[in-house]
């Protein structure tokens, strides 16, 4: 069994649930954001051909060659070796996904998943094609290292991918006691919340045991999240300026500035890092609306002045 075979078996499943979904607004006369909808399944066919013709190969052929050098071997025959893979899988996708909050240069790749405005299932797979680049592959590494083949790493990330989909709809309510265990659709929307409360919470996969030992776990207040999105990043429809704008804003950043420091700060800061701020923010989620309105009136001073 291949990643593709997984994908292959559930796509038809997803598509009628997307479908369903959007019906269900029509019923209850709420609005879809289809045009939202539509431009995630395009950026998810442009993922699929750059993943499999560009990034996959390379992240295989490198997950191959660390596996040379295991400290064991785990044959994946024993029951046990599969929940250990598991959790294991789980835990690299929790600091994966937290680096890619706080660190920009995973969040320039990052930061498109989190681009629409509302929360659908047709989002769940609105996935950046430089997440290669940013070096997200590099997390689970360490699997290999410890003795899990590439291939049963890579079924076991394909299983964590796909039930994530269901994470991302409104119209799932609280599930009781399994809110405080798996990752679920209201602990899911608060992670793609943009209100002070929510930011940089609930990173984890399936689970939301490592966001309670880190410290990052929040629960849906009663009234639900209202906002969703990037803070300072327009809602837009184009695949190109989706994929490609946090880049370009890294890129006239790190050009703006002269000193080495800054430019390395800019892109391996958090991502609302500036020279403006004595101490780093956590993420540029982190920030208001006043903070990111300064740090524009600051750039321009700073580049007005040279
Ligand atoms: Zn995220
Ligand atoms: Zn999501």
């Amino acid at each position: 069994m291949q990643q593709e075979d997984i994908l292959r078996a559930v796509i038809p499943i997803l598509i009628l649930l997307i479908i369903l979904e959007g019906a269900y607004y029509g019923v209850k006369r709420r609005t879809f954001p289809y045009k939202e909808a539509l431009t995630s399944l395009g950026m998810f066919l442009i993922y699929q051909l750059v993943s499999l013709k560009l990034t996959k190969p390379w992240t295989q052929s490198i997950s191959e060659w660390i596996y040379q050098y295991r400290l064991t071997t785990f044959d994946m025959t024993q029951w046990w070796h599969w929940i250990a893979l598991y959790l294991g899988v789980e835990f690299a996708y929790y600091w994966m996904h937290r680096c890619s909050h706080e660190i920009r240069w995973l969040w320039a790749s990052h930061s498109v998943h989190h681009s629409p405005h509302h929360i659908t299932l047709s989002g769940a797979y609105r996935l950046s094609i430089t997440s290669f680049i940013s070096g997200m592959f590099i997390f689970y590494l360490g699997l290999q290292i410890l003795g899990f083949s590439p291939k049963a790493g890579a079924i076991m990330l394909a299983l964590n991918l796909l039930y994530q989909f269901w994470l991302h709809t409104e119209l799932i309510p609280r599930l009781s006691f399994l809110e405080g265990i798996f990752n679920t659709p209201s602990n899911h929307r608060v992670h793609h919340s943009i209100e002070p409360e929510y930011i940089d919470k609930n990173y984890g996969g399936t689970l939301v045991i490592f966001d309670r030992i880190f410290g990052t776990y929040a629960a849906e207040r009663s009234e639900g999240v209202k906002k969703y999105g990037v803070i300072g990043k327009n809602e837009s429809f184009n695949p190109i300026v989706l994929f490609f704008r946090e880049w370009v804003a890294m890129a006239r950043d790190v050009g703006g500035t002269s000193s080495l420091k800054d430019k390395w700060k800019f892109c391996f800061g958090s991502p609302g890092w500036t020279p403006s701020k004595k101490e780093p923010v956590q993420s540029i989620a982190s920030l208001s609306e006043n903070d990111i309105h300064s740090f524009r009136e600051f750039d321009q001073k700073a580049v007005g002045s040279k």
